[in-house]
């Protein structure tokens, strides 16, 4: 047994409230940077120079074409997610807006008890940190209003996700968002009574990427499949953040290993039936990190019930980062790495898959609509033209009508995911 030397512990409270702190071994060779590595600069520049946008808008053309793609049963399932959601995500957008309804305690720091709620309404990851603007999109410059971010994940089933790609893991997926919206509004009530405002940031209708601000608070780093690792339940979480002027104490990051540990892994980069994770990370808007290729998982995750093959084969969130690290500390092993029990997978009409096997699809099944839906428009109508050599001034006014429409509901928002 290879018993490789301990470079720190990091202490973690348990899953749930009640439940017993978690001690995570982090091996010699997996210690690197607590978070992410960074180029301060060239976070700056990019954010300044590049700010980004959300994908409700940037990728609304492949978001809309989901649809078509769906099965029946998705279809109508989707519709009924958005249906049941839509008010949560409503009240989210006109949250920061809402009054106190509790007097300050001048002096007092609030974070503990904003934390202990949270726990009680079940999130299973609670951090402060700042609200770091320089990651919010474009479209909500002036939306968000707060300067402290309060990071939240709720853990969504386990039985439930290890069925992934399927409708069940979709029931986990979506069910959780819609039960974080309505615990969002508890909490933002809460924060207000306290004397505070609290302004909700959906996790479907984003202001940023919540990732960077959950690895600051040091709520778990970036995997190689692109999400947060949490040392509990992996990626299996959904995640949003609540702003608020409250005072609060911020969090600080943590190196948990995970940064190194992907690169000994690599098991979702191998098995991903798209071939989207790539093995090695690239700088990449300031950031050291494995960077997804959006084309090749889209068509995947449209077709196959949200796929997330990457968050399933993932032994941090099959087995918990305290037993992963341990292991590693004792064998020099991935738990699970190379075992049907940790890579196998079913993709519905191919069959399953174990280690080492990925199923194949052709070239067609990745072609879907790229970009905003005004550029996709635009390059549809350019294709019309170069074919016919010109449009119709019927073609013309419905390609107007169609682009006033897009523009519209863009100056809007977007409940769609
Ligand atoms: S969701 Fe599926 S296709 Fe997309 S990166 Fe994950 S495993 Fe690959
Ligand atoms: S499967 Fe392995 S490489 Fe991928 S995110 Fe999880 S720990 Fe990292």
């Amino acid at each position: 047994m290879t018993l490789k030397r301990v470079h720190h512990v990091v202490n973690r409270p348990g899953r749930k409230k009640g439940h017993d702190d978690v001690t995570i071994q982090v091996a010699d060779e997996l210690a690197t940077v607590p978070g992410i590595p960074q180029r301060k600069q060239d976070v700056d520049f990019y954010s300044r120079n590049y700010p980004l946008e959300t994908q409700n808008i940037e990728k609304a053309a492949d978001r809309e074409w989901t649809w078509t793609v769906y099965t029946g049963e998705m279809y109508e399932y989707r519709k009924h997610h958005d249906k049941v959601n839509k008010p949560l995500v409503d009240a989210a957008f006109v949250s920061g807006g809402v009054e106190p309804t509790g007097d300050v305690v001048a002096g007092k720091d609030v974070t503990d008890e904003i934390r202990e709620k949270a726990r009680d309404l079940g999130f299973g990851e609670v951090g402060f940190t700042k609200y770091d603007r320089r990651y919010t999109y474009k479209s909500k410059k002036g939306w968000a209003k707060y300067e402290h971010a309060i990071c939240l994940a709720l853990e969504q089933d386990y039985w439930q996700t290890q069925t992934i790609p399927s409708m069940e893991a979709e029931f986990a997926h979506f069910g959780t968002y819609e039960e974080e919206g309505g615990y969002a509004l508890e909490l933002a009530d809460f924060i207000r009574s306290l004397g505070y405002r609290a302004q909700i940031h959906s996790p479907n209708d984003n202001s940023a990427p919540y990732i960077p601000m959950f690895v600051e608070a040091g709520l778990g780093q970036l995997g190689a499949n692109g999400q947060l690792l949490s040392p509990h339940f992996g990626s299996r979480s959904r995640i949003f953040i609540i702003t608020t002027d409250a005072e609060v104490t911020y969090d600080k990051p943590i190196d948990y290993g995970f940064h190194k540990f992907c690169e000994e892994c690599q098991v979702c980069v191998n098995r991903c039936p798209g071939r989207a994770l790539v093995k090695d990370k690239v700088w990449w808007r300031g950031a050291e990190k494995h960077k997804l290729m959006y084309d090749r998982c889209r068509p995947v995750m449209a077709t196959y019930e949200g796929c997330g093959i990457c968050m399933l084969t993932c032994p941090i969130q099959r087995y918990g980062a305290p037993a992963v690290m341990e292991h590693f500390v004792e064998t020099g092993n991935v738990l699970g790495k190379g075992t049907d029990n940790l890579e196998g997978f079913e993709i519905r009409g191919k069959g399953y898959f174990g280690p080492g096997e990925l199923p194949s699809f052709d070239r067609e099944f990745f072609d879907m609509p790229h970009g905003t839906k005004d550029e996709w428009l635009f390059d549809q109508f350019k294709k019309k033209l170069s074919e016919k050599g010109a449009a119709s001034s019927e073609e013309a006014k419905d390609f107007a009508d169609e682009l006033t429409t897009i523009i519209t509901e863009e100056t809007g928002y977007d409940s769609g995911l």
